[in-house]
């Protein structure tokens, strides 16, 4: 157990030499802020250094899937561990790689998408789509295909390449100037087929967009349009993969095949930072010749196919199996919506977006406009939860709920209580 003075020391050399994702540090390393410092984990709940737990509400950034300090995941990691923990996947192959790959191909319906190209994150699994998308219409004698298409509102990643792709305006407008063009469209009606590579969409909901669903077909028809226009489509299931949406992938809900699909969040059950972008044999042969032909995908990270990393995807896909997750979910799916339907009555809730196993749950004025985004309601909510042992993020005023999918129904009803009461206790005009 460490003591309040190791968590005193641990924060001042936090706020001396840390620099927190999306933070703006001078309120982060204010004397009124107390960072929480988050020492252990088990099941859907997490413990802070002062022995306080709390329900993880967003899955420790929509990651987590089963539970924290899973026995089977660890045993996993421990396992690999003691062969070894990385070798490049550069001139090398090894075990728990190559098994990962064949498991994730026949996973996907359909078993089009039969080539997995491993990364290190969300954004490198897109940045790898982009590339190969960019290079296989070069590599088919298709030059004026140079531009990519996105949707308003969307979100892809934070690397140069993938914010490009970005629809929220906060986070990607000034990198405009260092950023390649993308036509951003709401509809698919708005598609202009000239020259473009691909499409990029979050299938059936969008997450940073502030959860964000899109209508029902909308996918199957956006597939429809690409193949019209022979136009490559990129499936961003980075959050919506494993499970998320209640099946295995969102582009199942539409009977969809994208050309290739970005997975990473979920891919490890959220122990291991790993990611995949599955594409098809068209996609990949085009890549094939001779050396100097010099038709090679030249893209790689150090950490490519890392060791540790697959190993725990591997135990992180048999749970699915072993403990019939998916089925047991659908349960849960509809416990969620009957305990978060209530809260639709409160004055201060605008609108609560569920899909599957996450919501969205957006706060407003009770005249029903949005709070003065300066005021950062969403953030308030979201310090006063955790007085009620509820840990989330918002999205601006929009507050995520997508917890683990282990979490029991008690605890499940305890999370959004503490929303309640923290709406209650936070919102009043
Ligand atoms: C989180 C996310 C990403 C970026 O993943 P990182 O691992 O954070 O780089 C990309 N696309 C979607 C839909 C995401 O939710």
């Amino acid at each position: 157990m460490n003591c309040p003075l190791d968590t005193a020391a641990l924060i001042a050399s936090d706020k001396t030499h840390c620099w927190h994702p999306f933070t703006q540090m001078r309120d982060w390393c204010s004397d009124h802020h107390d960072p929480l410092v988050l020492v252990s984990g088990q099941g859907a709940l997490l413990k802070d250094s002062l022995g306080r737990e709390y329900i993880d509400g967003n899955s420790s950034i929509w990651t987590n899937l089963h539970g924290h300090n899973h026995p089977r995941l660890n045993a996993a990691l421990r396992q690999q561990l003691e062969k070894v923990a990385h070798t490049s996947f550069l001139g090398f192959t090894n075990p728990p790689a190559v098994e990962l790959a064949q498991k994730l191909v026949s996973l996907v319906r359909g078993k089009k998408l039969t080539r997995v190209f491993f990364s290190d994150n969300g954004s490198t699994a897109i940045e790898v789509a982009l590339k190969m998308a960019a290079q296989y219409w070069q590599l088919t004698g298709h030059t004026e295909r140079q531009r990519f298409a996105a949707f308003h509102s969307a979100y892809h990643g934070d690397t140069m390449g993938a914010s490009s792709l970005g629809g929220v305006q906060i986070f990607h407008e000034r990198f405009a100037p260092f950023q390649f063009p993308v036509q951003h469209v709401s509809d698919i009606g708005e598609l202009d087929p000239e020259g473009l590579a691909a499409v990029v969409i979050e299938p059936l909901i969008q997450g940073a967009a502030g959860m964000r669903t899109w209508p029902h077909g909308f996918l199957a028809r956006l597939r429809a349009w690409c193949d019209k226009w022979n136009v490559l489509l990129i499936a961003d299931e980075v959050m919506t993969g494993f499970g998320r949406t209640g099946r295995m992938f969102a582009c199942e809900h539409e009977d969809v095949t994208p050309d290739f699909l970005a997975l990473a969040k979920g891919l490890t059950g959220g122990y291991m930072p790993l990611a995949a972008t599955l594409t098809s044999e068209r996609i990949y042969e085009a890549f094939l010749g001779s050396y100097d032909e010099q038709k090679t995908l030249y893209y790689g990270h150090s950490y490519t196919g890392n060791q540790l990393g697959c190993a725990v995807a591997i135990a992180n896909l048999e749970v699915f199996q072993e403990e019939k997750v998916l089925q047991r979910l659908e349960h849960k799916i509809t416990k969620f919506q009957q305990l978060l339907a209530p809260l639709g009555e409160l004055p201060n809730i605008l609108q609560i977006r569920q899909c599957g196993f996450m919501a969205g749950i957006e706060i407003g004025q009770r005249d029903g406009n949005f709070y003065d985004w300066r005021l950062q309601k969403g953030a308030e909510v979201c310090l006063k939860a955790r007085e009620h042992g509820l840990l989330t993020r918002p999205i601006r005023d929009v507050v995520a709920l997508m917890p683990p999918y282990c979490i029991e129904d008690a605890q499940l009803e305890s999370a959004v209580n503490a929303l309640k009461a923290a709406i209650i206790a936070t919102c009043k005009n």
